[in-house]
Formats: C-alpha cells, sequence, structure tokens
C-alpha cells in the first residue's frame, strides 16, 4: 500500500480520456445555476511537473499529453480536445506544457461561486503536497481536502445538500481490494443519492478483478434503474508488455450530451496517441 504516486503517470493516455471526460461532465452540469458539488474521491498531489521528478522517469506523458498537443497543432481536434487541451494549457506558459493538472486542480479552476469541491487522498505525502497545491489557488476556499479513506466515507457526504453532485472516483487499484471497495462505495452512495453523476475510472488489465468491473457496473446501474455510458481507449495492443495499453471510465447517469462529444473525440484520439495497428476505442451506453 501507498507505493502508488500518481507523478509517474501524469499526463498519460488514462489521464486524457479520464481528464476529457471530468470536463465534459462538470461542464454539462453547470449549465443549470444551482450549486454543484463535486467529489474527487482519489485525488493524487493536484498537480505535477512533468519536466523533474518521478514524470521524468516513467515519460508517460510523452505518448500521451505531448503526442496529443503535437499532433493539435497540425490536425483539426473535437471540440471536447480543443477544450481539454485549453484546460491543460491555462495551467503554463504560452507554447510550452511543463506541468500536468491533475483532477483537483482542473476541477478547482472550473468552479463557479456557488459549486464545492471535496478531495480525499490518504497518501502520507501526496496529502501534504496536494494541501499545499490547493492552497495557492484563488478557488481555495472552496474545497475541502479530507486525509481520509473515501470508500468508507463517500456515503456520509451523500446526498450533496443541493442534490446535484458528481463524484469521480478514481483508484489507483493498488489494492486488488480496490474493486470491492468501488462497487460497496457506489451502491451505498446510489441508495442515499441515485440521481448522481457517478464516473468510475478504471484499467484495462486481464487480471479478473479489473475485466469484470464494467459488468458489476451495469448489474449496479440496472439494480438502480440507471443509465450508463462505457468507454474505453487502448492506444496499442502488445499483450507481452507489462505497462497500461488500454483504459476506460463507467459513467453512471451520464448526461446525454456524452455521448456525442465522444464519439467525435474518441476516433481522433486513437489517431493521435495509438501507439500500433491495435488502436481503438469502445463506447457503449444504455438508457434506463
Ligand atoms: N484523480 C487523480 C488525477 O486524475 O489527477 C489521480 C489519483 S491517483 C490514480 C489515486 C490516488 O488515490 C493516489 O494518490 C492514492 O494515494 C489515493 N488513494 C488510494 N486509496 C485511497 C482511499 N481509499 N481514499 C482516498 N485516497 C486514496
Amino acid at each position: 500500500m501507498f507505493s502508488y504516486r500518481h507523478a509517474f503517470h501524469a499526463g498519460s493516455h488514462a489521464d486524457i480520456l479520464k481528464h476529457l471526460v471530468m470536463i465534459h461532465l462538470v461542464e454539462y452540469l453547470q449549465e443549470k445555476p444551482g450549486a454543484l458539488t463535486i467529489v474527487d474521491t482519489h485525488a493524487g498531489a493536484g498537480i505535477y511537473s512533468l519536466i523533474d521528478g518521478f514524470a521524468t522517469v516513467s515519460k508517460e506523458a510523452d505518448q500521451g499529453i505531448y503526442r496529443l498537443a503535437q499532433f493539435a497543432e497540425s490536425n483539426a481536434v473535437s471540440p471536447g480536445i480543443a477544450n481539454y487541451l485549453e484546460c491543460i494549457r491555462s495551467e503554463n506558459a504560452a507554447n510550452e506544457i511543463n506541468v500536468y493538472p491533475g483532477s483537483p486542480f482542473i476541477l478547482a479552476h472550473l468552479l463557479r461561486t456557488q459549486d464545492r469541491l471535496k478531495l480525499f487522498e490518504l497518501h502520507p505525502k501526496e496529502i501534504d503536497i496536494l494541501r499545499h497545491n490547493i492552497s495557492q489557488l484563488k478557488q481555495s476556499k472552496q474545497v475541502d481536502i479530507y486525509a481520509e479513506d473515501s470508500f468508507a466515507r463517500l456515503k456520509g457526504l451523500m446526498p450533496p445538500p443541493s442534490r446535484r453532485g458528481l463524484v469521480l472516483i478514481d483508484p489507483s487499484y493498488e489494492d486488488k481490494q480496490d474493486y470491492r471497495y468501488l462497487e460497496t462505495a457506489i451502491e451505498e452512495a446510489l441508495h442515499r443519492f441515485v440521481t448522481g453523476c457517478y464516473a468510475i475510472w478504471y484499467p484495462c488489465l486481464s487480471r479478473r478483478e479489473s475485466a469484470s468491473l464494467p459488468d458489476h457496473m451495469k448489474k449496479i446501474a440496472a439494480a438502480h434503474k440507471r443509465s450508463w455510458l462505457q468507454v474505453e481507449l487502448r492506444v496499442e495492443n502488445a499483450p507481452k508488455e507489462p505497462r497500461l495499453q488500454a483504459s476506460g471510465m463507467f459513467i453512471l447517469n451520464p448526461p446525454w450530451t456524452l455521448e456525442k462529444q465522444l464519439s467525435e473525440s474518441l476516433p481522433i484520439l486513437v489517431k493521435a496517441l495509438g501507439q500500433d495497428g491495435g488502436a481503438s476505442f469502445l463506447l457503449k451506453s444504455f438508457e434506463a
């Protein structure tokens, strides 16, 4: 436990998919003026240097954000990708990407004055870095930070006072029990707040727990009569290589606009980020 540091993966293809979806969800929910509560159950450090530290060891951004940014310089991209790139660039000086904002920073910058952001982080080092990073933001007073196990705490925050909420669940799955904890946390949260929007990131791995996650989520959605959307992005198909080659998001109660945005963006992401002929995407949905 606690060997995972998100800095190693900042700006990877998995971050791109996750943050592209997340931005769309927030902006859709902000179309109505009512206050929005956003819970980021697995926050990480908030923002990451891409030019020193852990990110330079793994170099995942080279095949991720750098590749996409370069692609966008000479190719047309969808409005969703353009918007995502703008969010990343807004943390950086013009014409360079030296830092990659994680979900807490992207979400904090999207907050309107009536919105609140609740961040959970358990790692003893990451929580200190997160607190420091968030304290630098002008939105910091709208952000609550908890050094607690979010799987155990999520239900206690549901429903949010305004009954308008987005929950982003992005575990490291370092502990394979995370798959089980996730299902329990979702079940408990839905019992209290069935109309909330829940966005779950997952790695596409051959391990049984990972491969069965989407089906488990579909069963939970059916039991609660919820609509869902499943999206996966694969950037290569090299089964012998240990690196993460594909990831997905499962969204409960997705906005009706998400599927269209993703159907425009995914072919472009495959083209921009694909590393071999196995690059592909999956997009499925169900309306309850
Ligand atoms: N969401 C972040 C982003 O997109 O920038 C990345 C988060 S990273 C994948 C997962 C984080 O969750 C790690 O920093 C880890 O320490 C933290 N974590 C693991 N288990 C947790 C738990 N039960 N509650 C809260 N945080 C946890």
